[in-house]
């Protein structure tokens, strides 16, 4: 069976984890990568579901141990990585990765599966639909809204490098749309 990587990246607020959550319940062959994480969980998340929530300290000695594919500071203070462990995971399932990750992330794990990735770049409609959504979201303070809107315009630039950029405007559309390209993946690779 082959290796098949499916990585969505975009400005935090962006959306992907809205477009993510609905392809996961039309495709089964789907298993998502669960990353590490240092910060902490928001009302809602679980352990070992949305993230492996680390205390800083434990996220640094992983890092020593070489157990990541991929890490970044993506805030400052703040480190997410993709475990070598979660690869091999979801294949020994048989099933396609699909990851959640940051821009400098998503570049990392295109170039360490190639062809065997597809790389997915979710765009806000504009900095002020992302500025509403990231508040309406309701899930960060004022100081990391700013954080996470900072670093939003450096990624935008990026978007030419992914294989190809979702506007995620009305959601009913941008997931159809990711439906069929990812269909259109993975019917070529079988
Ligand atoms: P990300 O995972 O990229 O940080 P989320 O999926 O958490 O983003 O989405 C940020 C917020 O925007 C959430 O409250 C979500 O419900 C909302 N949202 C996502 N896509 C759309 C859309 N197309 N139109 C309006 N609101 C959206
Ligand atoms: P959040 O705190 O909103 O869950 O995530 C913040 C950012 O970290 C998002 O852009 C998310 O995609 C990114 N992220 C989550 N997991 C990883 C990971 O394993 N590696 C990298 N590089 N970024 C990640």
């Amino acid at each position: 069976m082959q290796r098949r990587a499916i990585l969505f990246s975009a400005p935090s607020g962006s959306g992907k984890t809205t477009i993510i959550k609905r392809l996961m319940e039309y495709f089964d062959c789907f298993e998502f990568s669960i990353s590490a994480t240092s910060r902490k969980p928001r009302q809602g998340e679980a352990d070992g579901v949305d993230y492996y929530f680390l205390t800083p300290e434990s996220f640094e000695e992983k890092v020593r141990q070489s157990l990541f594919l991929e890490w970044e500071e993506v805030y400052a203070g703040t480190c997410y990585g993709t475990l070598k462990s979660e690869i091999d995971r979801i294949c020994g399932m048989g099933k396609v990765m699909i990851f959640d990750v940051d821009v400098n992330g998503g570049l990392n794990i295109k170039k360490f599966f190639g062809d065997d990735a597809l790389a997915i770049f979710v765009m806000p409609p504009s900095i002020e639909v992302l500025e509403q959504r990231l508040r309406s979201r309701g899930t960060e303070s004022e100081e990391s809204i700013l954080k996470r809107l900072s670093r939003s315009r450096k990624e935008l630039d990026e978007s030419p490098k992914f294989d190809v950029t979702i506007v995620n405007d009305d959601l009913d559309k941008a997931v159809e749309e990711t439906r069929r390209i990812i269909e259109n993946f993975i019917g070529n690779k079988q």
